[in-house]
């Protein structure tokens, strides 16, 4: 067996990054084909100037969701694209939501509906 080289993990992220950047590339430029350059938020319009400023957002945000009918994006610009994922943040923690005394953020257990589904279905009898 031959000593693990060093450099190769090194080697295996960037090439990692350099797909995922790839793959980035390719997304937004279909997206940006199949959809007006326009906010689906604050109906900005862009241009090649400023199509930097025009992002794609992943509605379901998975990232490795890209239907090639572009269903599971959104273009947004950059202020609305932020907002988007803010809310998804302050859903999630629930700030923002209710009054000062909310408390700490309720323990959210994705698996809570999951074990009722379970109980139901799995009945030994
Ligand atoms: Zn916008
Ligand atoms: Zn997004």
């Amino acid at each position: 067996m031959k000593p693990s080289d060093p450099g190769k993990l090194d080697r295996v992220i960037a090439e990692q990054r350099r797909l995922q950047d790839e793959r980035a590339q390719s997304y937004r430029e279909r997206a940006l084909k199949i959809y007006p350059w326009i906010c689906g938020r604050c109906a900005r319009e862009f241009t090649h100037r400023n199509l930097r400023e025009l992002t794609v957002h992943h509605r379901d945000h998975n990232h490795d969701n890209n239907p090639p009918d572009g269903s599971n994006w959104e273009l947004l610009c950059l202020y609305c694209h932020d907002n988007e994922h803010q809310r998804q943040i302050e859903a999630a923690t629930g700030t923002g939501s209710t009054g000062a005394d909310a408390g700490p953020a309720s323990t959210h257990s994705p698996f809570a509906g999951l074990k009722d589904l379970l109980g139901k279905k799995g009945d030994p009898q």
